[in-house]
């Protein structure tokens, strides 16, 4: 049985839903260059100066790097898997239990231990768990919303699924590339833009132009 990961991966807590949207646009062009830069950390510097990212999370210098450095090396998988993934007819959504409007029981999803996975049940039109669910339903995706990374090489075993995208923290995304590399099954991953293990975030619109 998968248990929730209470652990928080990063070291410290970040919130870039401040941020501008060109900060992302701007992480998808450097990802597309990586390798090619002789002076990859003064790059990804200059990108935290040009964008006042320390201003707006207060993350300092290393933190800040350190952040930016896993949404580039999963932009980058990202753009390595996006053939194999758009080939993909069974596809599956997964989604992080901690962007949840509600970590309590006023969270009305409830959750199966044999799936392992919640089942949103719609209470909060704003929820971004429930907007997700009804989009990606809408697309033809099964939706889990997962407590722990541990809970998916279950669901993908008993499932076949060819696709998957997820939405979660960069270090828990990280492992599940892995599993998802040793089943054979393409991935897309949305980091969220928001971490802390509860009222997280993610972009809904970047959620829409990956399914
Ligand atoms: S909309 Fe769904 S996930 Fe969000 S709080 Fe309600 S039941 Fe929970
Ligand atoms: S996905 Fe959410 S609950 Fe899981 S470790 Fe990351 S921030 Fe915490």
């Amino acid at each position: 049985m998968c248990v929730a990961n209470l652990v928080m991966p990063y070291k410290f807590t970040f919130d870039l839903s401040k941020v501008p949207r060109f900060f992302f646009t701007e992480v998808a062009r450097v990802s597309y260059n990586k390798g090619m830069h002789k002076t990859f950390l003064n790059t990804l510097q200059d990108i935290i100066t040009k964008f006042r990212i320390q201003e707006a999370t207060g993350l300092n210098l290393s933190d800040a790097v350190v952040l930016l450095q896993d949404f580039i090396d999963l932009q980058a998988v990202n753009l390595l898997e996006r053939g194999k993934f758009l080939q993909s007819k069974k596809r599956a959504l997964f989604l992080s239990h901690c962007s949840r409007k509600y970590m309590d029981s006023r969270c009305k999803a409830v959750f199966d231990a044999n799936i392992p996975s919640y089942t949103c049940a719609h209470c909060s039109e704003d929820c971004l768990i429930n907007q997700a669910d009804r989009l990606a339903k809408k697309k033809g995706y099964d939706v889990y919303v997962v407590p722990g990374g541990s809970c998916i090489s279950k669901i993908l075993k008993a499932n076949g699924y060819e696709g998957v995208v997820g939405v979660a923290c960069g270090e828990e995304i990280k492992m599940a590339v892995d599993t998802l590399g040793s089943m054979d099954v393409a991935g897309q991953a949305i980091p969220l833009i928001k971490n802390g293990c509860a009222n997280t975030a993610f972009s809904l619109e970047t959620l829409n132009k990956t399914l």
